[in-house]
């Protein structure tokens, strides 16, 4: 019989864990003729009762898998960690707090079985989100794509089911900067997708917030395009076209017009090109330190403690 395995990320999702549980086992219990599964839970450093109840659920159900980091390595590194450990002929990640309907993994299912080597859910309606984050994460996505050679598909989070052929080659890209749902898209394979309402968080708060969207939208880009490299060479080209503009207008008051000699226009044009300077300089930054942290080569996740897994595992 196959084996699905199931992979949930948590952060202190105390509150959602039981019935996130629940509906997981439902979803399964209606293929269990077919698959048998697994469950693993990745518990990224929570600071509340999570692994608490992650360890009982464990000792109660063979069927189900913890792994719990030394502390929060964030979301993108816990879905890798799921995924390095688990044993299916195909995995699916789903966040912890119901915002993805278990249901729907039904649906993934139907569709690997008809040959496709990863089904990704694709928000239709997203309720309960700020106007804030929905508008940022629709430009977000629509930037990324123009800015990148990968096409990463439009509103999708990391919800999504990959066939073992895909994950193997997912499990072979050990960069520290991970987006998971780029990396999966830059695989290829067949891809296909299921639309899906996404609902609002079960209960508990987000684990999002502002910051952390900003440091994976900047992963994103970084990762997945070298476009920012080449606003050097852009604003190379339009400093130099003011400048000669600049000449232009200089000799044509010099014997036409009025003029006063002055420090002005010298120091706006100081400024300006000191600016961008700093600007590109910034930006080269960005990639000379991710390339930093590359080379360091250091482990993705450093893992504390394990339940359910085989002594050899
Ligand atoms: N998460 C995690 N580590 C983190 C942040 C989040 O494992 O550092 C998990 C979290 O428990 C949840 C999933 O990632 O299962 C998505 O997080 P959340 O629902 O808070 O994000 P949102 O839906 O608000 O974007
Ligand atoms: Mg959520």
């Amino acid at each position: 019989m196959q084996l699905i395995s199931i992979i949930v990320p948590c952060y202190n999702e105390e509150a959602v864990f039981a019935t996130t549980m629940q509906r997981l086992t439902e979803a399964m219990a209606s293929v269990k003729d077919s698959y048998a599964n697994e469950i693993i839970f990745v518990n990224d450093g929570s600071t509340d009762n999570t692994l608490q109840l992650l360890k009982e659920a464990a000792a109660k159900d063979s069927s189900i898998k913890v792994i719990s980091f030394s502390r929060n390595f964030g979301h993108q590194v816990a879905i890798t960690a799921g995924l390095d450990h688990c044993k299916g002929d195909a995995a699916v990640v789903i966040d912890a707090d119901l915002q993805d309907p278990p249901r729907v993994i039904l649906e993934f299912i139907k569709k690997w079985e008809e040959g496709f080597d990863v089904v990704y859910g694709k928000r239709k309606q997203r309720d309960g989100e700020s106007h804030f984050k929905l508008i940022t994460a629709k430009y977000f996505y629509r930037i990324i794509n123009r800015l990148s050679a990968v096409e990463i598909p439009l509103d999708t989070g990391d919800f999504r089911l990959m066939d073992r052929k895909a994950l193997d080659q997912f499990l072979n890209m050990r960069e520290t900067y991970r987006f998971v749902r780029g990396m999966v898209a830059w695989i290829g394979f067949n891809q296909t997708f299921v639309e899906y309402d996404r609902e609002i968080r079960f209960a508990g708060t987000t684990k999002y917030p502002l910051k952390k969207m900003l440091n994976l939208a900047s992963d994103a880009i970084l990762a997945f395009s070298n476009v920012p490299l080449k606003i050097a060479t852009w604003l190379g080209f339009a400093t130099s076209l003011a400048a000669f503009l600049g000449i232009l207008y200089a000799l044509y008051s010099r014997f036409f017009g009025d003029y006063e000699p002055g420090w002005t226009t010298l120091m706006l044009a100081v400024l300006m090109i000191g600016g961008i300077i700093l600007m590109v300089l910034g930006i080269i930054g960005s990639y000379i330190g991710r390339i930093y942290n590359e080379v360091k080569g250091r482990p993705l996740y450093i893992i504390q403690d394990k339940v359910g897994f085989e002594a050899s595992e």
